[in-house]
């Protein structure tokens, strides 16, 4: 998608802090962190968001979760961790490329 600024990280044309990549998901640093850790996770592919998901999406929304602890272990958060995936405009979603926030390091978050 040219317009969606995810994408274009994707491709390199605007910066990111990587903390992760493969052919499939890229991990990078939020740029207004919530949490002394705050990363975000997106597939290459793009999925406007959670509410566009369909079967054919299983495997890489699959591959994420299982890729969700992996980066907070190497992030540190031994501790715990919060996933959060906002959809829709209800749901306070800002960018529509999915993206999974791994969020901690800062305490017991309060609920949110
Ligand atoms: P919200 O802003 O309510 O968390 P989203 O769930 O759509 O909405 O999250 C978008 C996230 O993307 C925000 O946390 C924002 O700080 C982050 N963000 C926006 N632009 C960039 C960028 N260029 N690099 C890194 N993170 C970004």
């Amino acid at each position: 998608m040219s317009d969606c600024i995810f994408c274009k990280i994707i491709a390199g044309d605007i910066p990111s802090d990587k903390v992760y990549e493969d052919d499939k998901i890229l991990v990078f640093k939020d740029i207004a962190p919530k949490a002394p850790t705050h990363l975000l996770m997106i597939p290459k592919q793009h999925i406007a968001s959670l509410a566009e998901v369909t079967e054919q999406d299983a495997d890489i929304m699959g591959y994420m979760m299982t890729k969700v602890p992996q980066l907070a272990k190497e992030a540190g958060l031994s501790n715990g961790f919060r996933t959060i995936i906002n959809t829709g405009d209800d749901g306070g979603q800002e960018v529509y490329h999915i993206h999974i926030h791994i969020v901690g390091g800062g305490g017991r978050l309060p609920f949110a």
